[in-house]
């Protein structure tokens, strides 16, 4: 990234490379980092989406972003640092377009991360934003929700993720 206008970013889908890499820390938050927080951003709502990760738009480092009840939390280096509960409920992803699958998560976590000022700091989530949330360090990871699907299920979907590789952009 330079420091020219706002890069255009796009989302890509299951097929793309992207997705099954291990993003790598960003360390320091610099002004690039920033910026890319802002136009993930805004991707992320014109998709109407949760959240989005770096992976996402085909940059594999580690930002993530959840946005719930208009609140945005930006996940820079996030890490998991513990998690309780569990629930399984029907999850997406802008990643694979209009699939939807039943992914067992946690119901409570936390998780370290910086901020926008590089500081790191510890948050607290449950609900629906401690699926989002762990949905997101998946992606940093590579993972994708149909991972977490039975092999049946998988199976049974296994056309409509080749429409979608097909498609992929
Ligand atoms: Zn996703």
């Amino acid at each position: 990234m330079d420091n020219s206008a706002a890069p255009e970013l796009t989302i890509v889908r299951y097929g793309h490379p992207a997705l099954r890499e291990k993003a790598q820390p960003i360390g320091r938050v610099t002004r690039d980092v920033k910026e890319l927080v802002t136009v993930m951003a805004q991707v992320m709502r014109t998709a109407r989406g949760l959240g989005l990760a770096a992976n996402q738009v085909g940059i594999a480092r580690r930002v993530a972003l959840v946005e719930i009840d208009e609140k945005l939390t930006p996940l820079i280096d996030p890490e998991l640092v513990s998690a309780a509960g569990a629930e399984t409920t029907d999850e997406g992803c802008l990643s694979l377009p209009r699939l939807y699958g039943n992914v067992p998560r946690p119901t409570r976590v936390v998780v370290r991360a910086r901020n926008l000022s590089g500081r790191r700091v510890t948050l607290e989530a449950e609900g629906l934003l401690a699926r989002a949330i762990c949905h997101e360090i998946d992606h940093l990871n590579g993972v994708l929700f149909i991972d977490h699907l039975s092999s049946i299920r998988r199976k049974l979907l296994s056309a409509k993720l080749k429409k979608i590789a097909e498609k992929r952009s």
